[in-house]
């Protein structure tokens, strides 16, 4: 955004937020409450601020002192082995489900962990990732993961079959891994919805696996075995977790 817009964006935030008329009472209590919160005013039995702190405090106290020869090569570079597609969940965290340390895996998170195809106008916040982590990074895994209960893929299973949309950017987003949609229908289109979902969002998975696919430098790291793409499924209501890996037969079809 260039310096123009961003000041053009900033004064429409400030009209809005000082309009005057019926929305008037609405912007002020929203003023007061940043402000509140600004200041460490527990204005809603949650203190943004103080969470933050004591969070880091015990981060550096338990971690980041307990292991500064890691914290010291991190500082000089990163060469993760890992690159992991994990949804923007709450939950899935993979540092946490995972135990990842700081350095280990380049990580994207996204509604519903969706590789999107090669797209260089469209997708290419996710083009980015993956080009710097294959070409740069070199990892030699890039795994993507699912989990049970998720959201877009439900948005995904729900979405109408006339094509209209209510939502912005989500309903457009999660339409990437349509063709796990019309799998699971096909095949298990007479289960409840809850059942389907969860079929999805293992499909769901293959369908990113198979996207990566489009990127060049993907197809050339699996070709030379620099590189292996796994997909995961993480249960959070039976804390299970599932690995599997797809075989691409690349040595005869580039184009796959
Ligand atoms: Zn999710």
């Amino acid at each position: 955004m260039g310096n123009e817009s961003y000041e053009t964006a900033l004064a429409g935030l400030t009209k809005l937020l000082s309009v005057k008329g019926d929305q008037e009472p609405i912007a002020t209590t929203k003023i007061d409450q940043v402000t509140e919160e600004l200041q460490g005013v527990d204005s809603q039995s949650f203190n943004l601020v103080e969470r933050m702190k004591t969070g880091f405090i015990h981060f550096k106290k338990e971690k980041y002192e307990k292991n500064l020869t890691l914290y010291d090569d991190l500082a000089k570079g990163q060469s993760p082995k890992f690159m992991v597609f994990a949804c923007s969940d709450s939950r899935v965290c993979p540092s946490n489900i995972l135990n990842l340390q700081p350095g280990e895996a380049f990580m994207v998170r996204n509604i519903a962990n969706m590789v999107p195809p090669y797209d260089q106008t469209r997708y290419s916040g996710v083009g980015a990732a993956i080009e710097y982590a294959v070409l740069h990074l070199k990892v030699e895994n890039i795994v993507v993961i699912g989990h049970s209960c998720c959201g877009g893929i439900k948005g995904l299973m729900s979405l109408p079959d006339d094509g209209s949309t209510s939502t912005d950017f989500i309903e457009e987003w999660v339409k990437i891994c349509l063709p796990a949609k019309e799998k699971v229908k096909s095949e298990n289109g007479s289960l409840p919805l809850p059942q389907q979902c969860s079929e999805c969002e293992k499909e769901a998975v293959n369908v990113s696996l198979s996207n990566l696919l489009t990127y060049p430098f993907v197809r050339d790291g699996l070709m030379k075995k620099s590189l292996a793409l796994k997909g995961g499924y993480y249960d959070f209501i039976n804390g299970s977790f599932e690995l599997w890996g797809l075989e691409f037969n690349l040595t005869h079809s580039p184009s796959v």
